[in-house]
């Protein structure tokens, strides 16, 4: 730290990423990427032509994408913002609508960020709302909370996930506040509250490429809400960073979203993959959550969750272990590789409970 700092962000903690080896000698099953490259239609366009273009500064409406997702999700365009990946969309929204005023609250164990943006942004009293213990969100907490509300849903990294009507008891219950629903997993199984967003102008849905349009590497997610909290994110981006979607990422989103078939059949297969795997580690004795997402949070009665992490690690199997908080020290998060990768897995760990079981 330089003496520069400024002492706002002296005692700041920042989000720690997953271990990002670029050599490719692990089987990676540990940032919830997608095992299977981007669709087809990605590869072929991302060539020569279009590389030669960025010279030129990428169009700050990124409006090809925003009409695509409009069709997609069967939108009006002013429905829809797009950001470089859903951790920007999501800091714009904590920027956009959170104050000493309007406080925000989240599970206290979801998506790490949060309260990584409740304290970048000064938000020193968000309150961190424990988990039931089943590790599920218990929905009255949410309801007439009196605060924005971020929930992730499915949840991370538990991959439980919420239904719509409980969702909904929560956005109609703080009509006065912004109830952020981070939906990056919702593709692999979970219930979209895409639905509700005529309905209520205080709902924000929060998506992303990096997970079921295998574009992590692109960097691409977006929002979908009322007009006017759309207005609102756009203001963000305008006083920050304008072209924030560079030319590749664009026309990789447009084209990865153009392609519905290669999209379903590449979440057909992790789903079904997702299945078998919870039932091999049930199998051998892991309690594994029921998950709607593209990983599984499991534990094993006769391991350490830390253990577990490094003997895979040792044998070439990356997975993602939190050594806090103390309740899920004992799990680790499997993220849903091929059926290939997925089989290392379970043959290193039954290789493990002989040896340290
Ligand atoms: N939300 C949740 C719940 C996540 O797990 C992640 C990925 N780690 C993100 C948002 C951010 O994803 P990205 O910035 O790649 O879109």
């Amino acid at each position: 730290m330089s003496r520069f700092l400024s002492s706002r962000f002296a005692d700041i903690e920042p989000y720690t990423p997953g271990e990002q080896p670029q050599d490719m000698q692990y089987v990676k099953l540990n940032t919830n990427e997608n095992p299977y490259p981007p669709a087809p239609g990605v590869i072929r366009l991302i060539n020569e032509a279009q590389t030669s273009r960025l010279n030129l500064y990428s169009d700050p409406t990124v409006e090809p994408l925003i009409q695509e997702l409009a069709r997609f999700y069967k939108l009006r365009p002013g429905q829809i913002f797009a950001g470089n990946g859903s951790d920007e969309v999501l800091a714009f929204a904590f920027l956009a609508f959170c104050d000493r005023e309007r406080k925000v609250c989240f599970p206290e164990i979801s998506y790490g960020f949060y309260k990584v943006f409740a304290r970048l942004f000064n938000l020193d009293d968000a309150r961190a709302i424990p988990l039931k213990a089943d590790f599920s969100i218990d929905p009255e907490d949410y309801v007439n909370c009196g605060r924005n509300v971020v929930i992730a849903n499915p949840n991370a990294p538990t991959g439980l996930s919420l239904s719509v009507q409980q969702i909904e008891r929560i956005v109609k219950t703080n009509p006065g506040y912004v109830v952020i629903v981070d939906e990056a997993y919702v593709d692999f199984g979970g219930k979209s509250c895409l639905e509700l967003i005529e309905k209520y102008d205080n709902l924000l849905i929060v998506r992303t490429f990096s997970k079921s349009r295998s574009l992590a590497g692109a960097r691409l997610g977006f929002a979908m809400g009322a007009e006017g909290l759309i207005e609102d994110l756009n203001r963000m981006k305008f006083s920050f960073n304008p072209y924030n979607i560079n030319r590749l990422t664009m026309l990789a989103g447009v084209e990865a979203v153009k392609d519905r078939t290669y999209f379903e059949d590449c979440l057909k297969k992790i789903i079904k993959t997702r299945e078998e795997s919870a039932l091999h580690l049930m199998e051998m004795g892991f309690e594994v959550l029921p998950s709607k997402a593209n990983f599984l949070f499991a534990r094993h009665p006769a391991l350490k969750g830390e253990a577990y992490y490094r003997a895979l690690k040792q044998r070439g199997v990356l997975v993602r272990h939190f050594a806090q908080p103390e309740s899920i020290a004992n799990f680790v998060r499997i993220t849903i590789g091929t059926p290939e990768q997925m089989e290392i897995l379970l043959q290193k760990t039954r290789e493990i409970l002989h040896q340290e079981g």
